[in-house]
């Protein structure tokens, strides 16, 4: 399966001088096509159904390498031209059905989830084609539809009622940079000057970590003031049901710190119009929670003492697919492959090590893999063993980083310079 996979990439590689920066005109307009998916099923089987397509103005998202992605997520998105099957645009992010794939409740019946995509409008009609992938990299779901830009059945959305927002990073280049939206989530409109003031503190705080300090000036970020009718978000264990703008949610899959919200149409219902792509869900709790999602959303509690460096971990994953550089007993995903390499930059399976950080690696040392890293300087590079939530046989690139502990608030070696590609591969 590996080579099918690596000759998919080949594939996708020999396509990719086709289209450059100067293009966006020629394939598409300066609008947003949203799509709405359903994803269904259970360990065995699963599906994707379209749902309903919009259109919103404005596109915020890659404006270069159309064809091209930095890191994979668990999922693709791509378009091309109807006619002639040029691909035109590739995307790739990774969803909370997937994970939920991982957990036991996905052998015993059938669960459907909501997943939206924000593509820039086509000026003709394309295909667009769906892939969903598991642990080995195979295809486990698929869906291909047509779109035609003329459709009329297309929704108008973000056109009118726009939520208010405030922005609070610009780039230097505004057109190219990143686009960032702040959402309010269990703020009620009189909680809102208090929300600015946490957005605020936000951004101090993911600006305050590297790389993301020095190229701060490639960012545009947003507030989006988006009331609640209740404070604060709910909290089933605790029979806590709250009316909030986004929808989130304690005790997600029954993990009791796991907030996020299962409202994916929700959310981007309440950001039409703002110019956005990456989004971090700000949720008006002190309790501990969080989570991140590649291209799909980072959420997080913003009265808790740990709130920046929780942003900035779920950023990680959110941002830039950078996997957990922690494991812990008894909390191992079932079955994970050790002959197939993980996408994320930052955890190895040695089966390709070249891919990663081989090139950053000691010349006098040999692969060292010790599960006492105790004896070893934070930041010196090597093989250690546990990482991805698995114990044995995932490496991390040093004892402590950003994506193992929170307790020491810097990145390593590794997850910097893929933290650095991707800002580059977006604005450079
Ligand atoms: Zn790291």
């Amino acid at each position: 399966m590996r080579k099918i996979f690596g000759l998919l990439v080949l594939l996708l590689a020999l396509n990719t001088a086709t289209i450059s920066a100067q293009d966006f005109d020629k394939y598409f307009c300066d609008s947003t096509l949203r799509i709405d998916y359903i994803l269904s099923g259970d360990v065995h089987r699963q599906a994707i159904s379209l749902e309903g397509m919009s259109r919103m103005p404005g596109w915020y998202g890659k404006r270069q390498h159309f064809t091209e992605i930095p890191v994979h997520g668990a999922a693709t998105i791509d378009m091309r031209n109807a006619a002639n099957g040029e691909l035109i645009y590739l995307h790739t992010f990774s969803t909370l059905f997937q994970e939920w794939l991982d957990l036991d409740d996905a052998h015993l019946a059938p669960k459907a989830f909501e997943c939206v995509e924000l593509l820039p409008m086509p000026r003709d009609s394309v295909m667009v084609t769906v892939n969903l992938y598991n642990h080995r990299h195979e295809v486990t779901a698929t869906i291909k539809h047509k779109v035609y830009p003329t459709d009329r059945t297309i929704v108008h959305k973000g056109e009118t009622d726009v939520p208010q927002y405030v922005t609070l990073n610009q780039a230097t280049h505004p057109e190219r940079g990143i686009n960032i939206a702040m959402v309010a989530e269990g703020y009620t409109q009189e909680q809102m000057d208090d929300f600015i003031n946490d957005c605020k503190k936000g951004v101090e705080g993911l600006f305050s970590f590297e790389p993301f300090k020095s190229m701060r000036d490639r960012f545009n970020v947003i507030a989006v003031l988006t009331p609640s009718r209740d404070s604060g978000p709910s909290i089933p264990s605790e029979d806590v049901w709250h009316n909030t703008a986004i929808g989130s949610s304690f005790d997600t899959f029954g993990i009791p710190r796991y907030l996020t919200t299962l409202r994916i149409k929700q959310m981007h219902d309440a950001l039409a119009g703002t110019p956005y792509e990456h989004i971090i869900v700000m949720v008006n709790t002190d309790r501990y929670g969080g989570g991140g999602i590649y291209n799909t959303l980072n959420l997080l509690m913003t009265k808790h003492k740990l709130f920046i460096e929780v942003l900035v971990h779920e950023f990680g994953h959110s941002f830039v697919s950078l996997a957990d550089e922690y494991a812990y007993e008894g909390e191992e995903p079932n079955d994970f492959p050790l002959d197939v390499e993980p996408w994320s930059h930052n955890i190895t399976t040695l089966v390709d090590f070249g891919s990663k950080w081989k090139d950053l690696m000691p010349t006098d040392k040999a692969i060292i893999s010790i599960a006492d890293d105790k004896n070893y300087d934070t930041q010196t590079i090597g093989l250690y063993e546990g990482a991805g939530c698995v114990l044995k046989g995932v490496y991390r690139p040093t004892p402590n980083c950003m994506m193992k502990t929170l307790k020491v608030p810097k990145f390593c070696p590794v997850c910097t310079r893929a933290i650095q590609e991707l800002i580059d591969f977006y604005t450079k």
